[in-house]
């Protein structure tokens, strides 16, 4: 009668066998029947078990995954939050280019000049290696 009323209570079977659980792994968080925890303990010898009434239960692992799921969520929108950031600064980087002429002369002097600093850095480069053949020689 007792077992059975605790069945009616928590709805909830022993994992392996189904029969009315009335015992808790904590550590693994699924419902044991007394005949079972043997039987869990030893397949999984690998993790301990915290073996509790199944009054006395925790849901300590439940509370971690959804830890882990709002962190996730968190990194998600972190995320999201930049690639939106990258899109506006390209979109603005558009309309300066299109909308600003002064801009787009601006940009266009850099990119030259960008060419030019390229240029003598190589022709510095170049006469370094000049002098090292010379010195060589
Ligand atoms: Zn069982
Ligand atoms: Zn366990």
């Amino acid at each position: 009668m007792a077992i059975s009323s605790t069945r009616a209570q928590d709805a909830i079977g022993c994992l392996l066998c189904d029969m009315p659980s009335q015992q808790f792994c904590n550590n693994c968080q699924i419902n044991l029947c007394v005949d079972c925890i043997s039987i869990h303990v030893d397949t999984s010898k690998s993790v301990s078990h915290d073996i509790v009434h199944l009054k006395n239960k925790t849901t300590r692992l439940k509370y971690h995954k959804a830890l882990k799921v709002t962190s996730e969520c968190a990194k998600t929108d972190s995320e999201t939050e930049k690639l939106r950031d990258i899109w506006h600064q390209e979109v603005d980087a558009i309309f300066n280019k299109v909308g600003s002429v002064a801009q787009f002369f601006k940009d266009y002097k850099l990119a030259a000049l960008t060419t030019e600093q390229s240029k003598i850095k190589k022709l510095v480069q170049d006469s370094i290696h000049t002098v090292r053949k010379t010195n060589s020689c």
